[in-house]
């Protein structure tokens, strides 16, 4: 019972197929993305359901790209597809592509006109739409509609030998101008495409089948049971049943190895969107092409490798898909979630290190000696997760905020006068005073510690009221830190009005240095930190020893409201 409340809808609808014993109990999904962009988040939630139910219930998922528009596709899209999805830890079974059936579907498309479903027509695409007529309007019958079969058959075999011109005539199924369901209205199946070759299949193909007339056809000839996608898919699903069955059960002609009985069944989900981000390949492709991000694997990007590159890890990711679930209501999700989660995975993981970012020199006036190597453990309290080496010596950055000339009682670091301050992991410090330049900048503070009040020793225990973060200046590396924020200004881009792009928040990176451990000289790309009080960090691809990059994953401070 127990198990059984936390089902998703679509688990439940699998394990009611599975104890009915439709289609002998073979589980089989797919995965159809587009090579026509990279994966994003949106795309992940798909790979969950498709790939969750297949492991969750001994089935298969397979790899299929749907590549019909050979104007938008490339091979380029097709490796990082492949790359992003084991990169969350999926594995696939079979590799397909809707191209390697290119020919069954020619052939049905034949069989189609053959039996009078199909039919050419040469209307433009514009004449076409006026005749769609409204839900409660019928549309208007192509003139064309009842050329003979012969007349389609010919001009159908043109069309595929290039003799006919892109745009000008295409292959329509005959079903019904009046169906209260649009898409029955003699839904285009085939086009012609001959301005762009095909990444696979170059110059062969001259037409192109539609989405709803490949899409059932494909997952039917690899013998799909569940073919799972979202919501705006729904109102296909009628037609998507309705060219199967021209070839199915009692119409069964051996297209399938499972048999007059098997059928493949379509079900929806809602389609994950977030705030203050664009969930659109075609907008994402735009901020590419415009420079106005760096790349599709530009940390700002809702994409799998710009996530990657702003330091999430397939575990939050998936995290992150296992607290929104599954169902058939369309929302918004609180990109703060999303956060959230990372900053959950990355709170157990990464090591604590000391980054100052607006840097201002300590001198320890009392400080005599060479300096000395502090022990500190990459997480507080956990000993077992690991230790590094900090420098310590008689200069140290800090940050300018945690001194102040003259201050009240309220503010605990640093002023001279009094207040003891610890320095993270070692020693107990007092301001003494400051120097400053002729502008009035300060530029150097003074102070003296206490040799015994260091930290791992008896003196160590004495409490400070406030605990700085400190970098040694001699051993101090630089290093180039991106701080990112959202992409947009505005929390649902995609429902305002206007231009999308005027919609980029104008923040949503800034560049600076920071004096950095000198532990940190050899991290490697997507090592994830934490800058104390700064937040989380992740060591950026373009990063190298000698010239340090690293983009903050998120912030500190959790603004999620469970
Ligand atoms: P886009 O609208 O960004 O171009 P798409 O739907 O055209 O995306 P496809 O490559 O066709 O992209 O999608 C592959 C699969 O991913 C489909 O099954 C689709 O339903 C799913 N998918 C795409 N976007 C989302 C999303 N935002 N949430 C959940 N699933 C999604
Ligand atoms: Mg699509």
């Amino acid at each position: 019972m127990e198990e059984e409340k936390s089902l998703n809808f679509i688990e439940q609808i699998v394990e009611k197929d599975l104890a009915e014993g439709v289609n002998n109990g073979r589980i089989q999904t797919r995965f159809p993305p587009e090579p026509n962009g990279y994966l994003h988040i949106g795309h992940v939630k798909a790979i969950c359901m498709d790939f969750g139910i297949a492991e969750k219930y001994n089935g298969v998922c397979n790899l299929r790209f749907d590549d019909t528009n050979p104007a938008k596709e490339d091979t380029e899209y097709v490796e990082t597809i492949e790359r992003d999805i084991a990169w969350l830890g999926f594995k696939w079974g079979q590799i397909y592509y809707a191209s390697d059936y290119f020919q069954q579907l020619y052939d049905l498309a034949i069989m189609f006109i053959k039996q009078g479903k199909a039919y050419v027509d040469e209307q433009t695409a514009e004449q076409i739409a006026e005749q769609k007529g409204t839900p409660t309007e019928p549309g208007v019958a192509s003139p064309y509609r009842d050329r003979p079969i012969e007349e389609n058959l010919r001009l159908f075999e043109a069309m595929q030998r290039g003799e006919i011109e892109e745009g000008k005539m295409v292959l329509r199924a005959k079903i019904d101008m009046a169906n209260p369901n649009m898409h029955f209205r003699d839904p285009i199946m085939y086009r012609i495409i001959t301005s762009h070759p095909h990444h696979r299949t170059g110059t062969k193909w001259k037409v192109y089948p539609m989405y709803d007339f490949a899409h059932g056809q494909s997952d039917y000839f690899e013998g799909v049971t569940h073919s799972i996608c979202t919501l705006e898919f729904e109102v296909h699903r009628p037609l998507y049943d309705y060219f199967i069955d021209q070839f199915s059960g009692p119409n069964f002609c051996g297209l399938s190895p499972y048999g007059p009985d098997y059928r493949p069944k379509q079900r929806e989900f809602n389609r994950l969107n977030i705030t203050y981000t664009v969930m659109s390949k075609r907008k994402m492709l735009q901020l590419v092409k415009e420079g106005l991000v760096a790349g599709w694997d530009d940390p700002r990007m809702p994409t799998v490798c710009g996530l990657r590159r702003r330091g999430y890890t397939p575990k939050a990711i998936r995290d992150f898909m296992d607290r929104i679930g599954y169902t058939k209501v369309e929302g918004m999700i609180d990109q703060g979630l999303l956060e959230h989660t990372i900053r959950e995975d990355l709170k157990e993981t990464a090591p604590r290190v000391c980054a100052i970012f607006d840097p201002v020199k300590l001198v320890i006036t009392n400080y005599e000696g060479a300096g000395e190597t502090i022990i500190a453990e990459n997480i507080d309290g956990h000993e077992e997760l690991g230790t590094r080496e900090m420098k310590f010596g008689r200069e140290l950055w800090i940050e300018r905020g945690d001194f102040l000339e003259e201050a009240d009682n309220k503010f605990y670091r640093l002023s001279p006068g009094g207040r003891e301050v610890r320095l993270k992991a070692s020693y107990i410090i007092q301001a003494t005073g400051c120097e400053k330049d002729a502008s009035g900048k300060i530029t150097t503070v003074y102070a003296t510690y206490d040799p015994d009040s260091k930290s791992g020793t008896e003196g160590g225990n004495r409490k400070t009221k406030a605990t700085i973060n400190w970098v040694e200046c001699n051993s101090a590396l630089d290093a180039e830190v991106r701080l990112y924020d959202r992409l947009f200004a505005v929390e649902n881009p995609s429902a305002e009005e206007g231009d999308f792009r005027d919609l980029l928040n104008p923040d949503s990176l800034k560049v600076v240095t920071a004096k950095v451990e000198s532990s940190l000289a050899t991290a490697k790309p997507q090592d994830h930190f934490q800058f104390l009080k700064q937040g989380y960090f992740v060591v950026d691809d373009d990063s190298k020893a000698d010239k340090l990059i690293f983009n903050r994953t998120c912030s500190l401070k959790d603004n999620y409201l469970k």
